[in-house]
């Protein structure tokens, strides 16, 4: 079968790759802890569930809106105002099966071939892809570890040209768990507006904030007009599977992003829109000792990884991943995360999966119990051992 051009621009998300080969392992009967994918370890809190079931007894088994169903838009547009102290209605929002399809209609709406993206790098690899799979031209915007991952504002200045179209933000950032100060915000605020770029904000780690308040770039004036925000309930509420997440945008993209999900999915479940309506309108108890919990796992693996010879590991702000440099151990990060799953039975993903400047980096989520958390740090400290090169 000869694929069409276009597919050969389109990339993938490592961490999915990682599990299938860690799955085969443990089939063989290896025992592998799982570092790898990025999703809470928890389940969905009980009355999101009876929502949802009460939901699919009740007749919501049915095609419903493509921008998603009235209640919730409405309800996720008063969230949305409280939460970033701006002004959203419900025609600003759309809902979507997974926060992951507003990275991808968004793009395809808004990016033309030979348009500029600006996109953090290392960063969730689904931009770089996309924005590929569009004909436009991805632009790096490096996330540097000296700057705690953060980006050089000056440096993304410097990176404008009359073709760029869109910067992607993602803060706190998957996979370096970086949060932006809000003077960075605000300068790339000011060139989006100087230069009259699209903003994406990738805000779906959000809660995710193990110090100081969440800061969204819609809070600056001039943003709410060019700015797309992504979230949804994967992460907040340890609903990844389910499927739902929203982007919130300016009125005249709602209409082309509403046509895209009826050219694709024709809308997100009815049950599940129920379910995420519960996941607003219930307690938040849960959800935010979720937080406390990485919290504390986070203080765990960070001390961990530090005390192994040839790792340094940066203070995650956010998110629930770390980013250890692993250059001092004398391997290449692509090695050290393949022989980690092989021979030491910790599954991690490589830098180099978030971009060319994730090289010398690995990728452990710590969304994992602090028990397991503490039988991989031993794996790895044994691993790197037995392998340093330097
Ligand atoms: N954005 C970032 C940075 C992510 O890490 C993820 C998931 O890993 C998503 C968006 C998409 O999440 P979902 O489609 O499950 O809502």
């Amino acid at each position: 079968m000869k694929l069409a051009t276009r597919m050969g621009r389109l990339g993938t998300e490592t961490a999915f790759e990682v599990l299938v080969k860690a799955r085969k392992l443990e089939a063989e009967g290896k025992d592998v802890v799982h570092l790898e994918i990025g999703e809470p370890d928890f389940d969905t809190p009980a009355n999101i569930i009876e929502a949802g079931t009460h939901a699919l007894n009740n007749g919501f088994t049915h095609y419903g809106p493509s921008a998603g169903l009235p209640d919730l838009r409405k309800r996720i547009a008063e969230d949305v105002a409280v939460t970033r102290d701006i002004p959203v209605t419900a025609d600003n929002v759309v809902v979507t099966p997974g926060g992951k399809p507003i990275m991808f209609f968004s793009i395809l709406a808004v990016v033309d071939e030979g348009d500029e993206v600006i996109y953090p790098n290392p960063g969730f690899p689904i931009y770089e892809s996309m924005i590929k799979f569009v004909g436009g031209v991805p632009v790096p915007m490096q996330l540097h570890e000296s700057k705690d991952f953060n980006m050089d504002v000056d440096d993304v200045a410097r990176k404008i040209t009359p073709k760029t179209k869109m910067i992607i933000i993602n803060s706190p950032n998957n996979p370096c768990g970086s949060v932006m100060t809000r003077e960075q915000m605000k300068a790339i605020a000011d060139l989006a507006v100087k230069h009259d770029i699209v903003v994406l904000a990738d805000e779906i780690y959000k809660r995710f904030l193990f110090e100081g308040e969440f800061e969204s770039i819609t809070q600056f004036p001039g943003m709410p007009e060019r700015t797309i925000i992504l979230d949804g309930f994967s992460k907040t509420y340890a609903m990844t599977g389910w499927r739902i997440g929203y982007g919130v945008m300016p009125k005249p993209l709602v209409e082309p992003i509403s046509r895209l999900v009826t050219n694709s999915v024709s809308c997100t479940p009815a049950a599940v829109q129920m379910a995420a309506l519960e996941a607003l309108n219930g307690s938040q108890e849960e959800a935010y000792g979720m937080v406390r919990e990485f919290k504390r796992r986070r203080d765990i693996i960070v001390k961990g990884l530090n005390a192994i010879p040839g790792i340094t590991c940066k203070n995650p702000k956010g998110a629930f991943y770390v980013f250890p440099n692993v250059t001092g151990t004398g391997m290449t990060s692509r090695d050290f995360a393949d022989r980690l799953l092989q021979e030491g039975g910790v599954a991690a993903l490589a830098g180099e999966a978030f971009g060319q400047y994730g090289k010398g980096y690995l990728r452990f989520s710590f969304a994992n119990s602090a028990e397991n958390i503490k039988k991989a740090l031993g794996r790895i400290e044994t691993f790197a051992k037995n392998n340093r090169k330097k």
